[in-house]
């Protein structure tokens, strides 16, 4: 079990969940909202906010903290992975080297360059407490060959990154931020340890699980997440990147990993998909195979006259105070709180699923 995540930020129990602020805001909900929620920390995208607003826009804000009226910790994804999906879907649209990512918008033309150390001064000059080193991913399913040269690059490049995070924190007065190391290797079982093994040998704060993390099934890839979790130091914090379905989070908590981040919540939220715990799952720790939730389509006919709260219990603005056949109505009618309301309550369904697994005993 890992410890208490501390940042120069304070200190993140663990898990945590941090929703996914890609752009510098979660969609439709305040920072209000989020700390009423019991968020305590988000993660932001350095690649696409490098892309907009520019890093200097936040910079000359005063950092990411105060751009985004945020004080608690924040963990900047180097972009890595969206990077890689974006070429990956439209191969004109940039080229991963041994050296350097390059990436045209499609729009204006205009181009990004990015390096190891790049990426370690960009997510310096929007103030992250925890940043992540550029990685290069790809598929699970790529041949062996595709997968070793991932593996050898991602390790340069991580060392490259570090070297760099020391110098600029060297230079920096005050606490530096942590540094956090992603682990590639698809779903090759000496390449995932490789990886992992030669990355905690270079030394970092943490470590990501790397790449697309779901089977072609949309199953979790518990074994090559084990495998990894294996080979990196046990107290080490070890991050989910981009898992947050709640069987799959309990799954992968099972397995060692503690930091979580995910878009599905909040975007499950925005398309009428809640999350609601099943009668007599709101106070137990569920394990993996538990059946302990279901999803609410709000959309659902069925919701329309359902005058009781989407999960009786749930203390969020939406199941406080209306009813479910409310929700619907709000939706039905493009009312904008809908999805305000509905990312409240799946916020707070995540809120209180991690209290769940931290609970007595949590882990040990
Ligand atoms: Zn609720």
């Amino acid at each position: 079990m890992a410890e208490p995540l501390a940042t120069r930020r304070g200190t993140l129990p663990v898990p945590t969940f941090l929703p996914d602020a890609t752009r510098a805001g979660v969609r439709g909900v305040s920072s209000d909202d989020l700390r009423s929620a019991g968020i305590e920390g988000l993660v932001v995208n350095a690649f696409h906010l490098l892309r907009r607003p520019g890093a200097r826009v936040v910079q000359a804000a005063g950092g990411i903290h105060r751009f985004m009226d945020w004080s608690g910790p924040i963990l900047s994804d180097s972009g890595g992975f969206q990077v890689w999906s974006l070429i990956r879907q439209d191969p004109s649209r940039g080229v991963i080297r041994d050296n350097e990512v390059i990436f045209r918008e499609p729009e204006t033309g205009e181009k990004w360059n990015l390096t190891p150390e790049r990426v370690v001064n960009l997510q310096f000059q929007l103030g992250s407490d925890i940043v992540v080193c550029l990685d290069d991913c790809t598929d699970a399913e790529a041949p062996e060959a595709e997968q070793e040269r991932s593996v050898e690059r991602t390790v340069r490049w991580a060392r490259r990154c570090r070297e760099e995070f020391d110098r600029q924190a060297g230079q920096r007065e005050g606490h530096a931020p942590r540094i956090f190391a992603v682990v590639q290797g698809g779903g090759v079982e000496s390449l995932r340890r490789r990886c992992a093994a030669e990355l905690a040998a270079i030394g970092f704060d943490g470590f990501g699980f790397g790449g697309w993390p779901l089977a072609s099934d949309g199953s979790l890839l518990v074994e090559p997440m084990r495998w990894v979790a294996e080979s990196l130091p046990a107290e080490a914090p070890k991050h989910a990147l981009g898992i947050g379905r709640p069987d799959h989070v309990v799954n992968a908590f099972s397995l060692g990993y503690s930091i979580f981040d995910c878009a599905l919540p909040t975007r499950d939220a925005r398309h009428g998909r809640l999350y609601a715990f099943k009668p007599g799952w709101e106070t137990r720790r569920p394990s993996p195979g538990d059946d302990f939730y279901r999803a609410v389509r709000i959309h659902d006919q069925r919701y329309r006259v359902d005058h009781s709260p989407v999960e009786d219990g749930c203390d969020c603005p939406l199941c406080s105070r209306h009813s479910a056949a409310y929700l619907h109505h709000l939706f039905k009618v493009g009312d904008l709180s809908a999805e305000r309301l509905a990312t409240l309550h799946n916020l707070r369904f995540y809120v209180r699923l991690f209290a769940l697994l931290r609970g007595p005993g949590a882990g040990s």
